[in-house]
């Protein structure tokens, strides 16, 4: 790796593409000509408005979003949408949720303080490792949504089939997988993403909602947690956080030139496989998910005891390998493997866990 730097196994905030990051490097001191940093600049702009407006289109082209989805940059990260979205999207006041692993579990927490939540499947019974069949749920006909957690980052579960809402809008977290593959937006009612997983730097969500799901009677609602305040004022009701979605653009601009999604998911499934067959192969770890439901992204996995587990950690730490230790509702040893990580960095830890397990039999 160049300048020093190290594979960044972090569940996140995460490693960037390279070039974006010398790109960023390259404009700091003196933004193309306007005398000052991004991140000196008002947001009120000619020169910022037009670093927003290149992100929104961008994304737009990269994941093919229709006329009649709004996108929004909104700062609180992804665990605000846990409230802004019941308290934006409940005219009910009941929404089905799907347990998948530690963040729809968050998200139900939050959902509850709202209103009613109907927990229609779970995959709680066998700590998260699988997705529960959802395509015949028991949806009351009032319900306003459905949501799930895409890409579960703390278990390594991924949906391989979106569940059947029988009409209902589906919500989704996308966070830890936002931008690894194409992406329907029009199976959607909101999709969103906080940034620090898959895109850039930490601190910023990006919503994409379908329009008519943006309400203007929600007046007592706190101005800054409606989608309308975002929507109306095109993410710049106050000062966006202008830094990160100066970097997201970047980001996004190298992933169309890289070829877009669908090149991105031919190259993240290339890359997970060479993790996944060692598993497979190896007699000292294992992978924790059922295979069906194993995420692209991030990779669980573990070893016969916790002691070992530790070790292992210790020996890839210095080994040059980081972030590598398991969420600590998890344990074990957990490789978060997104967009930005070369296949190199999977191949050159691969190799080394590989001669461990020789070592150490
Ligand atoms: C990290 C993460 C969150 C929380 O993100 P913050 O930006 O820290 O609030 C929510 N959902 C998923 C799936 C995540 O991976």
């Amino acid at each position: 790796m160049k300048y020093g730097r190290t594979f960044n196994f972090s569940a996140g905030p995460a490693m960037m593409p390279e070039p974006v990051l010398e790109e960023i490097r390259d404009e700091m001191m003196n933004y193309r000509g306007s005398g000052m940093c991004v991140m000196e600049m008002s947001h009120r702009s000619k020169v910022y408005q037009q670093i927003i407006d290149e992100a929104e289109q961008d994304l737009r082209d990269l994941m093919n979003i229709p006329d009649n989805y709004k996108v929004l940059f909104i700062q609180g990260g992804a665990t605000l949408q846990f409230s802004m979205i019941p308290m934006n999207l409940m005219k009910n006041g009941k929404a089905v949720y799907i347990e998948t692993g530690a963040w729809s579990s968050k998200a139900i927490k939050e959902a509850k303080k709202v209103g009613e939540v109907i927990v229609a499947a779970s995959s709680k019974d066998k700590n998260f490792t699988y997705v529960p069949d959802c395509s015949n749920l028991d949806i009351p006909e009032d319900a306003d949504y459905v949501y799930i957690c895409e890409n579960e980052t703390i278990h390594g579960v991924t949906w391989d089939m979106l569940p059947n809402t029988k009409g209902h809008i589906l919500v989704s977290d996308q966070s830890s997988m936002f931008l690894s593959k194409p992406c329907n937006v029009s199976d959607y009612g909101l999709i969103y993403a906080g940034v620090q997983k898959n895109v850039g730097p930490a601190g910023m969500v990006v919503v994409i909602i379908r329009e008519d799901l943006i309400r203007d009677d929600l007046e007592n609602l706190p101005i800054y947690l409606q989608y309308k305040t975002h929507a109306d004022n095109g993410s710049m009701y106050n000062t966006p956080n202008c830094w990160a979605i100066y970097c997201c653009g970047k980001v996004f601009k190298y992933l169309k030139k890289l070829g877009g999604l669908k090149e991105m998911q031919r190259i993240n499934e290339d890359k997970a496989k060479v993790f996944y067959d060692f598993l497979d192969s190896s007699k000292m770890f294992r992978g924790t998910v059922e295979p069906r439901f194993r995420s692209l992204m991030n990779i669980p996995f573990v070893t016969e005891s916790a002691e070992l587990d530790a070790q292992v950690v210790a020996a890839t730490k210095a080994a040059g390998y980081d972030n590598l230790k398991g969420h600590k509702s998890v344990g074990g040893l957990r490789a978060s493997i997104y967009n930005a990580m070369p296949k190199e960095g999977v191949e050159a830890l691969v190799k080394f866990l590989r001669q461990y397990e020789e070592e150490h039999k």
